[in-house]
């Protein structure tokens, strides 16, 4: 059986260009992908505990019917497992299933996995070729693009890592059937950044279209294909984030900084959940400085609501967090330069830009009255 995709995107980074395939059925030719990639290769497969008890037979049957040789290598399931002793796990692993140069890499999963198997892929014998299968909305739209790879430290969320694009990301829609409600709303976080960036039509689609986006109908994969376009988009403008790709961090300054206090515990904050408070917050700061209107902060608050994102502080359970802690995390922040904070702010929808002087006092006093509101 082969499918063809029903939208394929392209990523263009000269020789290290790459496909995104998007469509429904996608993993039955996955065999016909490994052998255009890499003919006769083997393969490991690297998947969390939920996606392989969801997904892993049907790959398994999917490589077996097209005689490709291969193992998994299972991890547990959440961001806890974006660490040192999971990536050694990992690497070990690779290495002692014997693959070699010309053997490929499966990341099979969320962005957890996205992040971790690109790493390892990217520091096995210097440098493994290896192909995203995305199997969260999150990663679908995000994560297994533009070659972003890495874990986490102490010392803040992903501190250590490289850049390694993916031979090809394969965007399979059925996988998500089995996505919980809470980790789907989650992935749509990152789906409105894209509006809130810099494609304002794209933001006022998705206030008219979320239901149908939802309800996992066409309107999904064209709001996939469009967060997918728009991601090669800026990150073939600036592959290694020396300018406009900052503009992808909205919302994620404060959301790491939210992540990190809660120790990344998702049973209080998963990623897009952070991102959403993360968003929101940028939103309210920049009409703090006069940047934006209070009703582009209300539109953006309103839709968020809708859709059933959180947009406080307040809404995360547990203790809350001090303005010390959260500041101590945003100084760790890779968007820090020379003491000033680096933050992607917003003159309206669609109207994000970079600004790198932010000062340290302005943003503690914001967080102050968040805090108390
Ligand atoms: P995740 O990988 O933890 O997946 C979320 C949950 O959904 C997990 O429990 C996972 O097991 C489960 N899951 C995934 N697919 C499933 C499926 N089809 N059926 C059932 N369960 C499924 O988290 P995520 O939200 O996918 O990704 C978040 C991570 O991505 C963060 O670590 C973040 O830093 C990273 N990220 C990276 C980039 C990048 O450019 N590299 C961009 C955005 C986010």
């Amino acid at each position: 059986m082969t499918n063809e995709p029903a939208v394929s995107v392209p990523v263009d980074l000269g020789e290290r260009s790459y496909a995104i395939d998007i469509g429904s059925c996608l993993l039955a030719n996955i065999s016909d992908a490994i052998g255009s990639i890499s003919p006769g290769c083997r393969v490991v497969v690297i998947t969390d505990t939920n996606v392989n008890a969801a997904h892993g037979d049907n790959l398994r049957s999917y490589l077996t019917e097209g005689g490709i040789s291969y193992a998994f290598i299972e991890i547990e399931a959440g961001e806890k497992s974006k660490s040192w002793p999971v990536l050694q796990t990992v690497v070990d692993g690779i290495l002692g299933h014997k693959l070699e140069r010309s053997d490929l890499v499966l990341a099979f999963g969320g962005g957890v996995v996205g992040d971790l198997a690109g790493f390892a892929a990217s520091i096995c014998r210097r440098g493994m070729r290896f192909i995203q299968i995305p199997t969260s909305l999150l990663a679908q739209v995000d994560s297994s693009v533009g070659g972003k790879t890495g874990i986490n430290s102490d010392h803040g969320k992903n501190l250590v890592g490289a850049f390694h694009q993916p031979e090809r990301v394969i965007i399979d829609l059925d996988v998500l059937k089995t996505l919980s409600p809470r980790e789907f709303r989650a992935g749509y976080a990152e789906v409105v950044k894209y509006g809130l960036i810099s494609y304002p039509d794209f933001f006022q689609w998705l206030e008219n279209n979320h239901q149908d986006v939802f309800a996992q109908g066409l309107g999904l994969v064209n709001a996939i294909a469009q967060s997918c376009k728009a991601k090669a988009e800026i990150v073939a403008a600036d592959e290694l984030e020396m300018g406009k790709r900052a503009l992808l961090n909205l919302g994620h300054t404060f959301g790491h900084a939210l992540e990190g206090y809660t120790g990344y515990d998702g049973s209080r904050l998963v990623h897009g959940e952070g991102v959403a408070i993360g968003m929101m917050l940028a939103h309210r700061f920049s009409n703090r400085m006069n940047l934006c209107s209070v009703d582009d902060v209300s539109r953006v608050e309103h839709h968020l609501h809708a859709v059933g994102l959180p947009t406080n502080i307040q809404q995360i359970p547990g203790d809350m967090p001090s303005v010390d802690t959260l500041m101590n995390f945003i100084a760790q922040d890779k968007k820090v330069k020379r003491g000033a904070l680096t933050f992607i702010l917003t003159k309206g929808i669609g109207k994000s830009y970079i600004a790198d002087d932010v000062p340290p006092s302005e943003v503690s006093s914001f967080l102050t009255d968040q805090l108390n509101s």
